[in-house]
Parts: structure tokens; sequence; C-alpha cells
């Protein structure tokens, strides 16, 4: 008899899917215009995305990349070099928007507070670059998911401010690093000017991400938001979903202890692991393009991410899911 494969798929957290809870809310929303003028459902998520992140207004977006964007075009003017870590989202995976649409000028950097202080500030001459912005990204995806804490993000910030550089936080997976530090979100975007967060990555829902700052930031995102097509008309049916998501972070804890076990497995298969800070499990293979087929012709989805395999644990996997992709990745080693 031969057995169906079903698939696990770890390509990413993106892939969790509303459920019925959540498609109940959204069927239920209240809604409005929200381009004449405010949709409830989509102000309530606003407001209370802004309160746990510690900043005074926020504003939906339909992506993070569009949340990133937003930010950069209003803190970037034509030229205007940004820093950066090597692997950041805002450099290799959002098609240069950071230049072709904000303007910037991106470099890749070690972010420490020695590099941040020697990269910016001081005296350039009058044909030398201005730097204007530091981006930070936590939890870090292209390095595994891992977590900046509190005292290490002060300190990057500080340097940010001793040369007169404003912050942006790719706050993507903002929610994993906070479970993971057991710190509140707001602890994680001390001294940021703007701050973007995922709805729809492990919270699940099917849309959305958030970008907040200060009300005249929010008051100017909004009109960028609209240029950039991203204006929506009864968006509450979306909002509602990431509501819903937001009453879900302390479950994240779950993927993080699935990531963790998926680690051990791999490692006693005799795989090159990293540990994993929250739900990002990273391989180092030989050959990745050979792994990742094998892995797919197994039925276990991963994804390529700096040159190595990706597993992400989500909402939609499960201990038992986690077994089973050990037990089929074992028949084979
Ligand atoms: C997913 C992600 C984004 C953007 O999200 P989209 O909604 O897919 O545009 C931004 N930054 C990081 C670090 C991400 O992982």
């Amino acid at each position: 008899m031969i057995e169906a494969v079903f698939p696990i798929d770890l390509r990413s957290d993106t892939v969790t899917e509303p459920d019925e809870e959540m498609r109940r809310a959204m069927a239920a929303a209240e809604v409005a215009d929200d381009v004449l003028g405010h949709d409830p459902t989509m102000l309530a998520l606003e407001e209370r995305v802004a309160a746990l992140l510690g900043v005074e207004a926020a504003l939906w977006v339909p992506s993070g990349s569009m949340g990133n964007l937003i930010a950069l075009t209003l803190h970037l003017s034509r030229g205007d070099r940004f820093l950066a870590s090597p692997g950041a989202h805002v450099l290799d995976a959002e098609l240069g928007t950071a230049a072709w649409i904000a303007g910037g000028m991106p470099h890749a950097l070690d972010l420490t507070p020695a590099s941040i202080r020697s990269s910016a500030g001081g005296e350039t001459p009058y044909y030398g670059l201005r730097t204007t912005l530091l981006c930070l990204e936590n939890t870090h995806n292209a390095s595994g998911g891992t977590v900046t804490p509190p005292d290490e993000h002060a300190s990057l910030v500080a340097a940010a401010a001793d040369v007169g550089l404003r912050v942006h936080l790719d706050g993507a997976r903002l929610w994993n690093a906070s479970v993971a530090l057991d710190v509140p979100p707001a602890a994680l975007t001390v001294g940021c000017d703007t701050v973007q967060v995922c709805l729809s990555k492990g919270l699940g829902a099917p849309v959305g991400s958030v970008v907040a700052g200060s009300s005249s930031f929010v008051t100017e995102a909004r009109r960028v938001r609209k240029m950039l097509g991203g204006g929506v008309r009864q968006g509450g049916v979306l909002a509602a979903a990431g509501l819903v998501a937001l009453d879900r972070i302390p479950s994240l804890a779950l993927d993080h202890d699935h990531a963790r076990a998926l680690a051990e497995g791999l490692r006693s298969l005799g795989w090159d692991v990293a540990e994993p800070a929250t739900n990002i499990v990273l391989a180092s293979v030989p050959d990745l393009a050979v792994t990742l087929h094998g892995l797919e012709h197994l039925g276990v989805l991963a994804s390529p991410m700096a040159g190595k395999v990706r597993f992400v644990t989500h909402r939609d996997v499960d201990a038992s899911d986690v077994k089973e992709v050990l037990r089929r990745i074992g028949e084979v080693s």
C-alpha cells in the first residue's frame, strides 16, 4: 500500500491560515470607509498596536514591506544613506524599493554601537554621503530569528542618537522577540522613531501589518499609504483578523518550543543546525538545492535563506508534525 505523504509546510510562518474563530471575527466586523474617514475596526486595531508598542499612533498597512517602505520614504531624502545589517529584509527582500521608491542609499553593516558611531555623524566634506537613518530588525530573519535584547537594543539606539540618526525598527517578528525574552513589545521599541510589525506571520492573520510612530508620522504615513495604493475601504474585515491575531502573542512560545525540538532532532540526525532563539531553524548543508529538493520529496517543505535551509515553525504545525518531520528525515539519513 502506498501511503499518501501529506506535506508539512515549514517554508514560513506566513503560510498560517485564518481559523474558524478568526473567520467569524472577520465576518462580524463593524466597518466603514477608511479612505473617506476611519473604519472603526481598523481604528481599534491601530490604537491597540500603538499601546502595545508604546508609541503615539499606528496605521494598518496591507504588508510589512509597505510598512517599511512608508517609513523609509518619510525618513529618507533622495540619496541619503541608511544603515542596515547584512541580510536585512529592507536590503534583500523588498525589491530595492528602499532605493527605487524611498530614494535611499543602502549600506549593509554589522551593527554595533562602534560601527554605527563610525559610519555616521562627524565632519564630512560637502561631497560626502549623508547618513540619516538606522534600520534595525528584531527578530533578525536571515540570521535565524535571532533576538536583540533590550540592553543591546538600547546601546544601538544610543549610538544612533549620538550621531544624529533616526531609527526605524523592522519588527515583522517583534512579537516573537518579546515572547522569547519575556519582555513587553514596548521594551524593544525604546528610542525608535518608527516600527513595523506583522500580523500575518506567526500570529496567523491572512493579511496585514502595522506601521507606528508619532502622531505626525502617522498622519504623513496615511498619505504615503494612499500614494502606494494601500488605502483600503472597509478594511475592518482584515483588521478584525488582526485583533484576533494579537490575542495569540503568548502562543508563539509553542512555536519556539517546536523549533527547539526540531533543531535538537535534526542535530541528533547529524545535521549542522544553529540553536534557534525563536521560531526559525537554519541548517547548513553542503548543497542547498539538493537538500531542499530531497526534503520536498519527503513532504517536508523548507525554504532557502542566507545560503542555508530555513525551517519556520508556526501555529499550523504542532509537536506531532515536528516528530513526523524528524521521522521522515531520519528514514533517509
Ligand atoms: C516578512 C517580513 C517583512 C515584510 O512582510 P510582508 O508582509 O511579506 O511584506 C519585513 N521584514 C521582515 C524581517 C520579514 O520577515
